[in-house]
């Protein structure tokens, strides 16, 4: 681990920017000790690699977002919260708001670097 990656993990006391899970923590997808550091915004092209957009990630965060844009994590993370995640994507979820079918509004998710500053 790099010096650079060492300081971005410590930002949150080695957990997830987004979920909070403690990066050395097995969880039960079994990507036990899995940390990742993730480009908060993909394709930013000033200071794609500045400490501001990295984000010490575990990997379930890290894979759900992958090179997507911060929002759809959010987004993705609420769908779990409402217990839909397992029943429609969020495409699909989008696609029967737009057609008029009642759907329960999205949870709001709070990731964790919100809860604190930097
Ligand atoms: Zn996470």
């Amino acid at each position: 681990m790099t010096e650079r990656h060492r300081a971005i993990y410590e930002r949150y006391d080695d957990r997830c920017g987004y979920c909070g899970h403690h990066l050395d923590t097995p969880r039960a997808d079994g990507k036990s000790g899995r940390r990742c550091v993730d480009h908060i915004v993909p394709d930013r092209t000033d200071g794609r690699n500045s400490p501001k957009n990295l984000m010490p990630s575990c990997w379930n965060c890290n894979s759900i977002k992958h090179a997507r844009p911060l929002d759809f994590l959010r987004r993705y993370r609420g769908l779990q919260k409402a217990g839909l995640a397992e029943i429609v994507s969020l495409a699909q979820y989008d696609e029967l708001v737009n057609v008029g079918v009642p759907m329960p509004p999205l949870p709001i998710y709070e990731f964790h670097f919100e809860g604190r500053a930097p």
